[in-house]
This record gives C-alpha cells, structure tokens and sequence, in this order.
C-alpha cells in the first residue's frame, strides 16, 4: 500500500488493510506464513537480502510488527513467544537498578518481579493511581524503570502516563507501560510520553484466545532497545511464524473488536452497577471511577473491554462465576468469548485481589444476551442480598 496516496490513514484503515502486506511473487492478497530458519546466502558470503537466520528474522514476523509499530506510533516493535517475555526482556535489558512498579497488577509478573532482587535488580512497589507515591518511590539517579499498567488488572486503576513519565524522566528514568488492557485502538502510551510499550498480544491484538504472543514498542530506536533485541536474540524467546500469521489476521479487526467490546462493557458496568447483589462494579468509564477522569484524557473511543464486579463475599463470587451458561469461566481475556473469572482462586494465596471479586471480558456476543446471562446467574445470590 502506498502510504504517500493516503498520508494519515486511521488505525481502522491501517489495521484492515496490513500495511498492504501480501506476497510480491505471485501477488497473493494474503501474506503466506514464512516457515524458512534459514536464508541462502551471496556467493561472496554476504546477506544482501539482511535476512540471515531464523531466531531473529522472519517475514511473517516483521509484518506484524510493522503493523503494531504503526498502531502504536512506535519507532519499531518487536514480537516475542509471550507477553511475560516481552515484558521480562525489559527489565533484564538493564544493568542492575531500581525499578519502581505498581502495587496492583497483572499478577504473573508481578510475581517475576518480586523475585527480581536474584537478578540484581530492587522493586519498590507503589500506588500507580497516586502521585505523591510515584514521586517518592523514584530516586533521582537511581531509578532505571519506572513500571505502568493502565487499567491495571483486576481493579482497573488508572495510571495518568504523562505525568508519571515527567517525574520518572526528570529523575533519570525510562518508562515502560503495559498496554495490554487498553490496546492502541484507546490508549497511545508513547503520545503520552512514555519510552516502551508492552502488550500480552494473547489478549486483545490477537483477539482468538489462540496465540500465545508478545510484544514491546519502542519511541526511539536508541541503546536501550538495541539491548532489549539483544535479549530477544540470546534468550531466544521468538515468536513462531504461524502464530505471527494468526496475530497479523485478528489484527486486521482489531479496531471493531476493541470498540464493540468497550460498547458491551460500558452497557454491563452501568447496568449490573444498579444489581442489589453487587458491591461494586470497577470499571474506568464509570464516572465514578477513582481513575475515570484519568481514562477520559487517556482513552479515546472507549474505555476498554474489561470490568470488575465486586460480590458480598468469596462464596457469592462463586456461585455466581458458577452459574453462568453463556459466560464461559476461564482466565485471560481480549477474545471473542466472553469471559469470567474469580481472580483470587488463580492467583492464589499471596494475591492482593479481593477474593469477593469476578473480573469479567466482555467478548463479541450480543450485550443483552451477556447481560441476562449475569441476570440469571446473579439471582442465586441477589435473593439473601436484598434479604
Ligand atoms: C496476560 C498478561 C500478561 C502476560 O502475557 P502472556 O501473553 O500471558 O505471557 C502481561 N500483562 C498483562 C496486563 C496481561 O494481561
């Protein structure tokens, strides 16, 4: 596709159409899945072509990237075999330094950085949601990383990204952010100022629940990030070119998923926030949301597919993640199913998570069918609750 016919294409565009990927040879409209490990080189042994070996290069790959550096106004993005290795290849690009993180996030790597300390590296974990706490857990000329999450999980908290990135930068800092929740359909973290951006793709930039992949984003392609693709290299945690493939095509929709999901997720918070049977329902574009008027700067064209609702206690969280039909009970999220889930039974006993909580994906179905599913599921509880 020739971006000088169209110079400022929207993200649904960008999306839809792949950056124009295809296959030059036969003019194919479909990209075909590079599977080669290796590349035939020149007879003076050279690599006219740059593409070497199958750790670090690959078509199917760089076309997924592409689209995801677009996405994300990144300088370039790099895939990796998961979320969790994208987002560790970070953090052990750096040479040994403070890391300032938040209190409440995707738990699996919040339990890899609570073991960082073995990799040299100290972890002061913080209220992302307030700044007096950032501010004082960076230490100016110490600090190397400051951590975000935003809506972090499970709470959806918010973390306003440009003014956490001003203190961290100020005191000599890089930012990562974990995009994850808010996809680059809502949320441009490094428009907002931030240095590296990391996705699970096995969330929403796939959207099947059938690829584990991820990935980091970079605003510069500067020392740092020549270190994180060091990692990649030597740690070899590469994604496979059929999982590039499948990546690239849920990516095509990304932009109607994430926006019809935000819709379904935005109708179920203002509705089940009424249900005698819930606490509260924890979602950032509820104007009561602690973060919401973060979210509204932050996030354009929805506040995202995931929500919390907050029972009466551990035993109502479960019945009721008990009783759904259309609801299917399983964790991750960002797919076309929708999903439910009691967070603490899978974090288990270290867990900050509320154990009366159910975190919830709002998938593609119809809202109303999801929401009378709730309905039912919640009446075997809502009894006692209004009793
Ligand atoms: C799932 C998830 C991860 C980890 O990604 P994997 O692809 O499962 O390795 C990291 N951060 C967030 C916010 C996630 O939801």
């Amino acid at each position: 596709m020739d971006e000088r016919t169209f110079p400022c294409l929207s993200r649904r565009t960008l999306a839809a159409s792949a950056l124009g990927a295809g296959e030059p040879t036969t003019r194919a409209l479909t990209p075909p899945i590079h599977v080669a490990t290796t590349y035939i080189r020149d007879a003076d042994s050279g690599c006219g072509t740059g593409f070497v070996y199958g750790r670090s290069d690959n078509i199917s790959i760089h076309q997924a990237e592409a689209l995801i550096a677009e996405l994300e106004h990144a300088s370039e993005a790099m895939m990796f075999s998961s979320g969790m290795a994208a987002a560790t290849a970070v953090c052990l690009s750096l040479a040994p330094t403070h890391i300032v993180a938040p209190d409440m996030m995707y738990w699996g790597l919040q339990q890899w950085l609570r073991d960082l300390p073995r990799y040299g590296h100290d972890v002061t974990f913080v209220d992302m949601s307030d700044l007096d706490a950032v501010r004082g857990a960076i230490i100016p000329g110490k600090t190397g990383l400051v951590w975000i999450e935003t809506p972090s999980n499970p709470l959806w908290t918010m973390t306003d990204i440009r003014a956490v990135s001003t203190y961290a930068h100020l005191a000599g800092a890089i930012v990562c952010a974990d995009s994850t929740a808010s996809t680059p359909i809502l949320t441009q973290p490094l428009d907002c100022g931030c240095d590296l951006v990391v996705h699970s793709a096995t969330k929403y930039l796939n959207g099947h629940s059938d690829v584990v992949a991820g990935v980091v984003a970079t605003a510069r392609n500067d020392a740092a990030w020549a270190r994180i693709k060091d990692v990649r290299r030597h740690h070899g945690a590469f994604l496979s070119p059929f999982d590039a493939f499948l990546l690239l095509r849920g990516l095509r929709t990304l932009d109607l998923r994430v926006v019809a999901q935000s819709e379904t997720a935005a109708l179920l918070a203002e509705r089940l926030r009424v249900h005698p049977a819930v606490k509260a329902v924890l979602y950032p574009g509820l104007p009561d949301h602690p973060g919401h008027d973060i979210a509204a700067r932050q996030m354009s064209g929805g506040f995202g597919g995931m929500l919390s609702i907050r029972l009466r206690s551990r035993t109502e969280a479960i019945a009721v993640a008990a009783g759904v039909r259309l609801w299917r009970r399983a964790t991750s999220f960002g797919g076309v199913e929708s999903l439910i889930e009691h967070r603490a039974s899978i974090e288990g006993e270290n867990s900050p998570c509320p154990d009366d909580l159910l975190r919830l994906s709002a998938g593609l179905e119809d809202p109303d069918d999801l929401y009378r599913d709730l309905l039912q599921a919640l009446s075997v509880v809502s009894f006692s609750a209004r009793g």
